[in-house]
């Protein structure tokens, strides 16, 4: 839980961290509560709050009565006083979506890879998707704080840039994030996929107490988002969490690296999807630069599993142990007390991959005699690394983090609305 400063010079922290305990709290906390966990005076919390009504963040929403003293009023969270946007730069779609400052997605929508030809036609399309978004939801630019971009890995931080994400010709260093700016006029974040997955499973997920997980994203290719003490870890270049070389055991593929067995091909649909055709469980043709028809055939071989082929369950299961063998090495790396998979690959397979990767890693982790590790599927759904993007503007502008603090220049534009 993080506390306060009763410093002056830090009201911009105390801010954050207010918001921060009013936006988590599920039915609203009272002034006494908020002077009691953030640790700052009385003073100090009435302060800020007025400062946070004036702002339109928070709300007023009605009285408790305690067992002593006067009732309370509650605080909570305004959810429509300002909005983030998340776009998620996908090999075969572009997923937009629209948060509010609860983090519920407003309005969403998709633009298939094809409909642009090459990175300044994106940008365009982005940006009027984008104006689209603003325009279905009926709000105000000026309560729009930002874009945020989740792209395949590895990024280019300094200069913004995506680093020639898979099967997109034409994309080999494309600074997005300086092309999206002016082209929308918000301010524009860029991250990878899945580090924008770990950022909405901290702050929108069913479990808001998760210190320390791993979040393993799984799309057209596959990375993991790392959360330790509250915060995403990012590495010197925000490249951390690039896993697709950890090996799934002996044997396997032989993937572009020399190597067997790689998690980043192992596993893939792809590559499953060609064993599926190999075993006969589904059509051929297979084509591996058409990603829409992949996840079709992915989403067929699941259905074939379920529906009692034992060829198909044979080549999932078998995938999903082999899942359980690179994931338990980053789970003893970093010593987490979650794991979450999610992402577009994800849903297909995860009531049958969950049952075996958590009987396989109950055994194999080595923390596994001194606490429990939970294995889990978000419940973000396909859309995340989009939902993800925004939270990374949402955490930008609003959370109680040393890199984020432009709580006020966050709001100055928008003092407006
Ligand atoms: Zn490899």
């Amino acid at each position: 839980m993080p506390r306060g400063s009763n410093l002056e010079r830090v009201s911009t922290f105390n801010q954050a961290v207010m918001l921060d305990h009013v936006r988590r709290s599920d039915s609203g906390i009272s002034r006494v509560e908020l002077v009691q966990i953030t640790g700052l005076s009385t003073q100090t919390v009435s302060n800020i709050v007025r400062k946070l009504l004036d702002l339109g963040l928070i709300n007023e929403t009605g009285k408790i009565s305690g067992r002593t003293g006067k009732p309370r009023t509650v605080l909570n969270i305004d959810p429509s006083s300002r909005f983030a946007v998340g776009i998620h730069l996908d090999p075969s779609v572009i997923t937009f979506v629209l948060l509010d400052l609860a983090g519920s997605v407003v309005a969403r929508s998709h633009v298939p890879i094809q409909a642009v030809a090459d990175p300044d036609a994106t940008v365009q399309k982005m940006s009027s998707a984008v104006d689209g978004l603003i325009h279905q939801a009926e709000i105000s630019r000026d309560r729009v704080l930002g874009v945020g971009i989740a792209s395949p890995g590895p990024i280019d931080q300094q200069r913004g840039a995506v680093v020639g994400p898979p099967l997109l010709t034409g994309w080999a260093r494309v600074e997005l994030r300086a092309s999206l700016q002016q082209a929308t006029g918000f301010p524009v974040f860029l991250d990878k996929d899945a580090t924008a997955a770990a950022h909405a499973e901290l702050w929108i997920s069913e479990d808001r107490a998760a210190q320390h997980f791993a979040f393993i994203y799984l799309g057209t290719g596959m990375g993991s988002g790392l959360v330790t003490n509250g915060e995403v870890v990012r590495g010197s270049s925000n490249n951390v969490g690039e896993i697709g070389h950890f090996s799934t055991g002996p044997g396997g593929p032989r993937c572009g690296c020399g190597r067997t067995g790689c998690v980043g091909l192992a596993i893939m649909p792809a590559y499953l999807v060609g064993e599926g055709i190999a075993a006969g469980v589904i059509d051929a043709p297979f084509d591996d630069a058409d990603l829409q028809n992949i996840a079709a055939q992915f989403r067929q071989l699941a259905a074939q599993a379920d529906s009692g082929n034992a060829r198909a369950a044979k080549i999932l299961d078998g995938a999903a142990a082999r899942l359980a063998w690179a994931v338990e090495d980053i789970a003893n790396l970093v010593d987490v007390d979650r794991i979450v998979f999610g992402g577009p690959s994800w849903s297909p397979i995860s009531k049958r991959y969950l049952g075996i990767l958590r009987s396989t890693l109950a055994n194999r982790l080595a923390v596994g005699s001194i606490h429990q590790v939970q294995v889990t599927g978000s419940l973000l759904g396909e859309d995340i690394a989009a939902v993800g993007a925004a939270c990374i503007v949402l955490d930008h502008a609003l959370s109680p983090r040393p890199e984020g603090l432009l709580l006020d220049g966050a709001v100055a534009g928008t003092s407006g609305s």
